[in-house]
């Protein structure tokens, strides 16, 4: 697939002859993703997907367009990759993008397939050129940024001057705007500062059919403190829970929400192995707890506790599966302690941060947590008082991101089929489920064995609500395997489904559909009060050409 010169000459006289390629090794770089081994169709070949025809697209049968197979990470080539440096060049894209009947993808930092183009013959987006932090308001306490600010950035900005943001598990390298508008926003620190969905004030909005939409408080020319008014928000269209994926045109600046921090203005490390960074002190007025419990009813109850006397900074949980990986500093070395001691592990737990402003609030704080652990039988899990386990984990959730090799490091390649959110007691019985379903396949031998136990998972708001994911890790060249993680998923999916469980998202419902020409949310809207119906509506309305790509969104039509 090639895009007609004429069409490739008006990207190019949007963003400069530096600014736009079409070099095939350059394009391979985009569409090459961890995960795309998963979506690419069984035998080879995709369904028809009803899009209509542009006329500035030529066929060259050239296969290398198209995503390959199961079993192999390429997913589809764009016809071209353009570099707009701010938002008039984005807007002029959009337009240029609208007038040929092409489609087009915004990738921010790109972390996985659903930044990729979901067909061939499309344009990729690419952010990079618009990477700054505009504003830092201490007083109204948010930071105005471009799609290409990283987390790491962002934090370290805002904690010398005593505020904070949500960094995600995913970790400090991944676009903010992009967690913030379009995709997930799960993280360690959700517990004191929410999960991402609601962190988004003023925003920029080049809506799909090249139209500037400002909302909140920017839209009444009152700067970028309020995300909503005057009049109805917008919030809720334009990120939903879980985010439009691309599938809404493109975010092109806006104010994240800051809150105050009371740690360190700066925590100097040693070592920069990612697997091994250590502090170099423990900052003052910060704790890190690890409790386990007899029973999950009493893990619950001192969440419970805890959350109703608003204690503590961050309080998540790990499966002893994915502990164990991750402790290990190689894979030899990982693959034994899964092996040898995982399973001694305590079975229900969770990790407490305090961080406080004053040595008062910290005794304050100590106390209220160790009065909840007597009451509900918490004991200290030994492993936290280990010198370098203590540090390395301190400062992951200081910082709110994760050890993010742990996931690829068995086989290169992971899946969250188990991913969920809802309250303590159904994330009890959520978790539970999943770990019974994944070990059937791990039975199988088609997925890597960690006793079903790869889970993962954050409280948002003091616990008011609990977010899980049950890493599934398998091996990415295998069609074999990879057909068992889409059997795996699917079949979770329905039971947790079934059993009234709410599904965190259903993206990888629609990936997978995808080949099959079928859209996830047709297969689980039904299941789910007919959602679908509203989300489409919500696309035709704002996109009437379907040019941003609606495939990680929803299809326009029914399948
Ligand atoms: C190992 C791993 C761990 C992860 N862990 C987490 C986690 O703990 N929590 C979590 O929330 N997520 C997680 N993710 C998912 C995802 O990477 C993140 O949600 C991240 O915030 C998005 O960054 P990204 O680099 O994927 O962004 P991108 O891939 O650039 O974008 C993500 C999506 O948003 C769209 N988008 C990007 N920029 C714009 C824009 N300016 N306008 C409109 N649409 C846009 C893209 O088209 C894409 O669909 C993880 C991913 C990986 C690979």
């Amino acid at each position: 697939m090639r895009l007609k010169e004429e069409a490739y000459r008006v990207l190019e006289s949007i963003v400069g002859e530096e600014n736009i390629s079409r070099d095939p090794a350059v394009l391979d770089g985009y569409a090459w993703q961890f995960g795309c081994e998963l979506y690419g169709p069984e035998d080879g070949a995709y369904a028809e997907k009803a899009f209509a025809p542009s006329a500035y697209l030529e066929e060259t049968g050239d296969e290398a367009s198209l995503a390959s197979p199961r079993g192999s990470r390429f997913g589809f080539r764009p016809v071209a990759v353009v570099l707009p440096a701010d938002t008039a060049e984005v807007q002029a894209i959009v337009k240029a993008c609208n007038r040929y009947g092409i489609k087009f993808k915004a990738h921010s930092t790109g972390w996985g397939p659903w930044s990729g183009c979901g067909t061939a013959g499309m344009v990729q987006m690419d952010l990079r050129r618009m990477n700054r932090i505009l504003e830092i308001n201490e007083e109204d306490m948010y930071a105005v940024i471009e799609p290409y600010v990283v987390w790491s950035t962002l934090q370290a900005e805002t904690m010398k001057r005593g505020l904070n943001c949500v960094t995600i598990g995913a970790g400090g390298n991944c676009s903010a705007l992009a967690s913030i508008t379009s995709f997930n926003g799960i993280g360690y620190n959700n517990y004191s500062m929410g999960l991402n969905e609601r962190n988004v004030l003023g925003v920029e909005w080049v809506l799909p059919d090249g139209e500037v939409l400002r909302l909140g408080s920017l839209g009444s020319g009152a700067g970028w403190f309020s995300g909503d008014g005057p009049g109805p928000s917008l919030r809720g269209v334009m990120r939903g829970e879980y985010g439009a994926a691309g599938g809404l045109g493109v975010f092109t600046r806006i104010a994240a929400k800051l809150y105050q921090w009371g740690g360190p203005t700066e925590m100097p490390v040693e070592n920069i192995d990612p697997a091994a960074t250590l502090l170099k002190e423990f900052p003052e007025n910060c704790a890190l707890y690890y409790p386990f419990f007899e029973t999950a009813e009493d893990r619950d109850r001192a969440l419970w506790m805890l959350g109703e006397n608003e204690v503590g900074y961050s309080a998540s949980f790990m499966g002893r599966g994915l502990l164990a990986w991750g402790l290990g500093g190689s894979n030899r070395e990982a693959s034994d302690t899964v092996e040898s001691v995982a399973q001694t592990f305590p079975r229900y737990a969770f990790i407490l941060v305090l961080v406080c402003n004053s040595a008062r609030e910290f005794a304050y704080q100590q106390k209220v947590v160790e009065r909840i652990l007597e009451e509900t039988g918490g004991q200290n899990f030994a492993l936290i008082e280990v010198p370098e386990v203590r540090s390395m984990v301190a400062l992951l959730l200081f910082k709110g991101g994760n050890k993010v090799n742990i996931v690829f490091q068995r086989s290169g390649a992971f899946f969250d089929p188990g991913l969920f959110t809802g309250s303590r007691r159904t994330f009890t019985a959520a978790e539970k489920l999943s770990i019974d379903v994944i070990n059937k396949y791990i039975e199988k031998g088609l997925v890597v064995d960690d006793y079903g136990e790869g889970s993962w998972g954050s409280l948002f708001d003091y616990g008011h609500l609990t977010a899980c994911e049950n890493e599934t890790m398998y091996k990415s060249t295998d069609p074999a395997a990879c057909g068992a993680v889409i059997e795996l998923l699917e079949d979770l999916d329905g039971q947790m489904t079934e059993h009234l469980f709410r599904l965190g998202h259903i993206l990888h419902q629609q990936l997978t559909d995808g080949p099959r020409g079928k859209c996830g949310h047709d297969t689980m809207g039904p299941l789910c009060d007919g959602y679908q119906v509203w989300q489409r509506r919500i696309k035709r309305a704002f996109d009437p050409n379907t040019a941003a790509d609606p495939t990680m969104y929803i299809l326009p039509e029914e399948t």
